[in-house]
């Protein structure tokens, strides 16, 4: 999938949506350095390494772990990370040998943005968010991910208010590794479910 810089017939050019986009938050009262401070937030602050400090600690801290199992958003707070008021649930989904978890938004695009970062375009396309639901096996197979018969795949549709992260599984080399180091291995598409790290 790619992101064609001629818009589509009847969808005015990128430049008139932004100016459009514009003027509307003008409208509303958005000051201009509101909306620059949102986007410092989405280029600087909501990043995946957000969340993969989430799960390297998960992984190196049982109590942790347990604790980001029972209550998501409690625990990313433990380690000075935010979520937005309406992000009122983060549900930790845990990789099993077994069981093998990913998430899509079916109405649109929602991810916990804060903690493993804004979606990425395939995530938003409507291909993915119908055909993942159905064809589970079959989407992630052509994404790079060949489960094995016996992995069950479950799917999870994130809400307005319910938001989710994927806790893969800690590659087997990397136990006993320092955290930060853990950190690195975790990627914003483990944390959705459409890689295996
Ligand atoms: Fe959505």
């Amino acid at each position: 999938m790619s992101v064609s810089a001629s818009a589509p017939a009847g969808i005015a050019p990128v430049e008139k949506r932004v100016a459009a986009i514009e003027a509307a938050l003008g409208e509303r009262g958005f000051a201009a350095a509101e909306v620059a401070d949102l986007a410092h937030k989405a280029t600087e602050e909501w990043l995946p390494r957000n969340g993969a400090r989430v799960i390297a600690h998960a992984w190196s801290d049982p109590a942790f772990r347990a604790r980001l199992l029972a209550n998501g958003r409690a625990a990313v707070m433990e380690l000075g990370l935010t979520m937005p008021p309406h992000h009122r649930h983060l549900v930790v989904l845990e990789n099993t040998p077994r069981v093998h978890n990913v998430i899509c938004c079916t109405l649109c695009s929602c991810t916990a943005y804060t903690i493993i970062g804004l979606p990425p375009d395939w995530y938003k396309d409507l291909e993915y968010r119908a055909r993942v639901v159905r064809q589970s096996r079959t989407v992630l197979r052509e994404m790079g991910l060949d489960l094995p018969p016996e992995v069950e795949i479950r799917v999870w549709d994130t809400t307005a208010d319910t938001r989710y992260m994927v806790l893969p599984e800690q590659p087997e080399h990397s136990i006993g590794w320092p955290e930060e180091k853990l950190a690195g291995l975790v990627t914003r598409d483990g944390m959705i479910g459409v890689a295996r790290l």
